[in-house]
């Protein structure tokens, strides 16, 4: 496909040059229509082809052997199947791989995956850089170039599980990449939507998690939606350290991301799971593990510990093991279940907070070559 010169938006690309709607951006109810109202197909033929765009992958109306040809004819006229198309594949030392995929405009968006045991979790992207402008996170920097469309969105985990040998499976998605997923619910909830329906990607509502800054009004938006898991990127004990990190606290302060996790509607035996990033010397004190102790108290709460990712482009340090583990420990010893995140594929800057320079640092580095070759493309 052709970069376009001119930056464009979600909306405008739900059609290609020629008009075709983008037919992955539907849900299983647009494809129905698509199919039978617009095409004069039957049920079961529109339930064919959406079987074969998610579950099968086809990239082609051509090569959907079970439908008729003049349906299949009709569908070209009319819509396109969107792919996307990776542009570099990292590999890194501990078995991460960065995915590094050209959108249909030229825009680039990072996926990670990432094995850890029995469990293979795949982190996606939801935006093109990310408007919340959190001071500590690489992909802020960028700004928000737009919102990636539902099929984008989608075709991360189709296109990435059929890239993994015959039986292994990815088990778990999190919306932890590029972006911030509530600013983005009209793509993100067709999406999900595609992942969790068993005519289609078929995960489980429990293997799913979606990460936000804490856009109050739309926790509960998303919650209505889907029965996904919920995280909470807290980072902060106090409203003026909140603050002075993401800006977002001051349009919906602490308190009011607490009292909306509080309402939260979780189903029996789900908690919240709140990320706290640990900035070396800023909030990993004891006092600060004492405070956050106190912030969750009456909410079904885990915590998830991230100490920083450094990088270049920041001064901030990440605290040492042991800091990690005493404030790990108050926790715990308190009652309040708490992991630490692994920190994985440093080295080919997939790390948490570390998307959305990844071509820029390849070609730094001279990956590109290497990397193109990992992935089949010279
Ligand atoms: N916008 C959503 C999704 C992004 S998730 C959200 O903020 O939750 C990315 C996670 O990585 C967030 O918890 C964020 O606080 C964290 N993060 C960002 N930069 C980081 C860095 N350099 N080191 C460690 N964690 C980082």
């Amino acid at each position: 496909m052709t970069e376009r010169a001119r930056r464009m938006s979600a909306r405008e690309l739900m059609r290609d040059e020629r008009g075709r709607v983008d037919i992955k951006s539907l849900d299983r109810d647009g494809v129905r229509e698509l199919v039978v109202g617009e095409c004069g197909g039957t049920e079961g033929q529109a339930l064919r082809v959406y079987k074969a765009l998610w579950q099968h992958g086809v990239t082609s109306f051509a090569v959907m052997p079970d439908v008729a040809r003049s349906l299949r004819e009709r569908l070209e006229e009319r819509a396109y199947i969107p792919m996307l198309e990776p542009d570099l594949i990292l590999r890194s030392k501990d078995g991460t791989t960065k995915f590094l995929w050209r959108l249909e405009d030229g825009q680039r968006v990072e996926s990670v995956l990432i094995p850890d045991g029995e469990r293979l979790t795949l982190c996606i992207s939801s935006q093109v850089g990310c408007a919340m402008a959190c001071t500590f996170c690489l992909t802020g920097d960028l700004g928000l170039i737009r919102h990636m469309k539902a099929s984008e969105i989608a075709n991360q985990p189709l296109q990435v599980g059929r890239q993994l040998p015959e039986g292994t499976r990815i088990t778990n998605i999190v919306m932890m990449g590029m972006g911030e997923p509530l600013h983005n619910l009209r793509a993100v909830i067709p999406a999900l939507t595609v992942c969790l329906d068993d005519h289609a990607l078929n995960f489980s509502h429990r293997k799913i998690t979606v990460s936000t800054v804490g856009l109050v009004p739309k926790m509960a938006e998303l919650a209505a939606a889907l029965p996904v898991n919920l995280a909470v990127s807290l980072n902060a004990t106090t409203e003026a350290h909140r603050r002075s990190i993401m800006p977002i606290t001051r349009k919906h302060s602490l308190d009011e991301l607490l009292d909306a996790c509080r309402s939260f509607p979780l189903p029996s035996g789900k908690r919240i799971t709140f990320e706290y990033v640990m900035f070396g010397g800023e909030n990993d004190t004891l006092d600060d593990a004492e405070r956050l102790l106190q912030l969750l108290r009456d909410i079904p709460a885990k915590v998830n510990l991230i100490p920083y990712n450094e990088n270049p482009d920041r001064e901030i340090r990440r605290p040492s093991d042991a800091t990690v583990k005493a404030f790990q420990h108050h926790l715990v010893s308190n009652g309040l279940s708490c992991s630490i995140r692994t920190t994985r594929g440093t080295d080919i800057s997939a790390a948490c907070g570390q998307l959305g320079k990844a071509r820029q640092q390849a070609v730094e580095r001279g990956w590109l070559e290497e990397a193109r070759r990992v992935a089949g493309l010279v």
